[in-house]
């Protein structure tokens, strides 16, 4: 038997050692707003002044970063202010959706510069859905409100577990025809930019986390819709797992419910019991609510103020909470946010899922913990495409690639990844 070589504990580089900020680096001190100044930035990277000016100069010829012409006084010596430039490139947002898919086009700070829905089921298949897709984002990308940036990246959300590593979705899903469909190649080939994708409640977590609780560090989002399903930032990170199936609390198990026959082919899975097409299914089946035939009409009955459907919403929540208190307990968020449809309708959810989780946790668990509901409405999803793009054009190793290769003559950059 060959040798093993001996396990180590130690994280050797792969370049080495420890070597100098290069412009990547300096770009993220700026767009972070922690160095405003070139003082700031030779002060937080030990560089020295001549470097700094190099890193910039670079920069500058990217238009990734200015530098205002008047010096501002801001307590210490008066300097000149260096800010980060949104828009120096666009980054091309898709969220598909069961029924419909949203395409937008955005700046590299999420801002969402156009905006369009593509009426095509997720069930046509990826080649129809996708080819709908690539014609709406042409379109966008000549809108008057979109700016003559080079498109730098386009981030993609498929309601699916994905393999993150590969950008494929894997295993069950409500995606027939998707299975292992390499979305990444299909748009990387016909735009010829980096092409990120990922689960679309992550996404919908990476959006709240950015726009709403960016100081917070350890967050659990539960998308409660039509199914469910939860994302995780921990320590300021989505966390996806080792696969990418991390938070896919739908189909955990929740016994003492009964069993019902779940859609992914097991029984007595949370979404089942709680999800948006069960309440549509035992609503259904009462008869007396007139036709219920997904969650939408489930909403309508609750919004209408019918006895019946609002206490079915509300022991979801507490059936939501079951779970909910089993992932606060597992991960101390600081912040739960409920999202998703069934969210959307007063606090009926909410309030059976506050009541369990604050019932069964430790007062550890609970003592700053925030349950509130999600304030962006169906945008999150392109929102957090637009950030899940733009940080794969801002990682640092990206910027200095890009910036090596770009031609700072012409003043154009051209984004690749190596
Ligand atoms: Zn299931």
């Amino acid at each position: 038997m060959a040798e093993q070589p001996p396990a180590t504990r130690v994280y050797l580089p792969p370049d080495g050692g420890p070597r100098e900020a290069g412009p990547g680096h300096v770009l993220q001190l700026v767009a972070s707003g922690t160095a405003r100044t070139r003082a700031a930035i030779a002060n937080a990277t030990g560089l020295s002044r001549p470097t700094v000016a190099q890193r910039l100069e670079s920069l500058f010829a990217a238009g990734l970063v200015r530098e205002s012409a008047e010096t501002e006084s801001s307590g210490g010596r008066p300097a000149k202010v260096l800010t980060f430039q949104a828009s120096a490139a666009v980054v091309l947002c898709v969220d598909i959706g069961e029924a419909r898919t949203r395409v937008a086009v955005a700046d590299l700070v999420a801002g969402i510069l156009a905006e369009e829905v593509v009426a095509v089921p997720v069930a046509a298949g990826p080649e129809a859905l996708l080819r709908r897709v690539v014609a709406t984002a042409r379109a966008l990308l000549d809108e008057p409100e979109v700016p003559h940036a080079p498109l730098a990246a386009v981030g993609v959300g498929l309601p699916a577990p994905v393999d993150f590593a590969t950008g494929r979705p894997v295993g069950w899903s409500v995606m027939a025809g998707w299975d292992g469909y390499d979305v990444r190649a299909h748009l990387g080939g016909v735009f010829d930019v980096p092409v990120v994708v990922d689960n679309d409640v992550n996404l919908l977590t990476l959006a709240e986390h950015r726009t709403r609780w960016p100081d917070e560090r350890h967050l659990f989002y539960v998308k409660a819709g039509t199914g469910i399903g939860s994302g995780i930032v921990s320590d300021g990170r989505v966390n996806r797992g080792a696969l990418g199936a991390a938070g896919d609390i739908g189909h955990a198990r929740l016994s003492g419910y009964g069993d019902p026959a779940c859609r992914c082919g097991n029984a007595g899975c949370l979404e089942a019991l709680a999800g948006g097409w069960a309440l549509a299914r035992d609503l259904s089946g009462d008869g007396s609510a007139g036709e219920i035939r997904e969650a939408r009409d489930v909403l309508t009955l609750v919004r209408r103020g019918n006895d019946d459907a609002v206490r079915r919403l509300r022991d979801a929540g507490r059936t939501l909470g079951e779970a909910v208190a089993y992932a606060t307990s597992l991960l101390n968020p600081r912040v739960i946010v409920i999202g998703g449809m069934l969210a959307a309708t007063g606090d009926h959810l909410i309030a059976g899922v506050r009541e369990v989780v604050y019932q069964r946790s430790l007062p550890l668990a609970t003592r700053e913990l925030t349950i509130t509901t999600t304030q962006l409405d169906h945008h999150g999803g392109v929102i957090g495409a637009a950030y899940l793009a733009a940080d794969s054009v801002l990682d640092p190793a990206t910027v200095d690639r890009a910036l090596a290769r770009s031609d700072g003559e012409t003043r154009t950059l051209r984004w690749v990844l190596a």
